[in-house]
């Protein structure tokens, strides 16, 4: 392969692991262009661009760390968890032998596999308890000061500071949790191993707790959330507002070129800067 070639096929593997279907996108060949002629002309842009190459090996790196720690073959396997009865025929379905077969669950091990391998890795090196749930592929962990709530998922596996797993969380928790990891599974293929974090975040800011639209998908009662207040508030405004003030921040040179056009004051661009970095309204 020559040199250049090479460094495309690293470049967008990089892009792909970091963010996903995004970073896809973001490799098609017209945008691509257009960045490397901007970064040619703008000394901002290709500042810039060298932030971006930074995050995304930043990120590719920790999800290749991720996938390494999920293969290595530290301990072969996990005891079951001592789960005593199961109680739920709709369960029965989730608990049969070949959960783990077919494209679906092995794109879904594939997409939380980094995750998962941070996680358990964390866990081991925190020396805490580990067992798998035998509930399509989750491992669980005991963290005794994991947080007052009954615990979180990363990728498929569930941090819990609650010690009795019994037949009640089988058939609830773990149902809930599982969507939770196919949520980790489906924003990972969207955007990257970051995205549901963030996402979860920023909706938990604005949405909190009953009403956080991930919990909600995951099933609130499942989850031991009590049900939504009647009628449903909307965003809180500290959130909603911080979050637009963030996002005039972040496209601000973008706005500042929109209002140049709408405001029909076009401007010949500063030395060393695209139009959309240089300087004025
Ligand atoms: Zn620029
Ligand atoms: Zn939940």
């Amino acid at each position: 392969l020559p040199a250049t070639g090479l460094s495309f096929a690293v470049t967008f593997l990089v892009a792909v692991i970091a963010f996903g279907m995004l970073g896809l996108l973001a490799m098609a060949p017209a945008l691509r262009t257009r960045r490397h002629s901007r970064a040619a002309v703008c000394d901002v842009c290709r500042r810039n661009h060298r932030r971006w190459v930074a995050v995304s090996g930043a990120l590719a790196g920790l999800t290749l760390v991720g996938a390494g720690l999920r293969l290595a073959p530290l301990e072969p396997t996990v005891p079951v968890c001592p789960v005593t009865s199961i109680s739920s025929g709709t369960s029965q379905g989730d608990l049969r032998d070949n959960r783990e077969d077919g494209v679906g669950p092995a794109l879904h091990r594939v997409l939380t596999g980094p995750v998962n391998g941070l996680a358990i890795a964390y866990a081991r090196w925190q020396r805490q308890t580990l067992c798998d749930a035998h509930y399509p592929s989750t491992t669980v962990v005991l963290i005794p000061y994991a947080g007052s709530k009954c615990g979180g998922t990363f990728g498929d596996v569930f941090v819990t500071p609650c010690p009795n797993i019994d037949a009640w969380w089988t058939q609830n928790v773990a149902r809930h949790e599982a969507k939770h990891s196919d949520q980790w599974a489906a924003l990972t293929a969207l955007g990257g191993i970051m995205t549901l974090p963030v996402a979860y975040a920023v909706d938990e800011s604005m949405y909190p707790s009953s009403l956080n639209h991930f919990e909600e998908a995951a099933g609130l009662a499942d989850g031991e959330y009590p049900p939504p207040p009647i009628p449903r508030p909307g965003p809180r405004p500290w959130a909603l507002i911080m979050w637009c003030l963030v996002t005039v921040v972040v496209f601000r040179t973008r706005l500042r070129l929109l209002f140049r056009t709408v405001a029909g004051r076009p401007r010949s661009p500063a030395p060393e800067r695209c139009g959309r970095h240089t300087p004025g309204w």
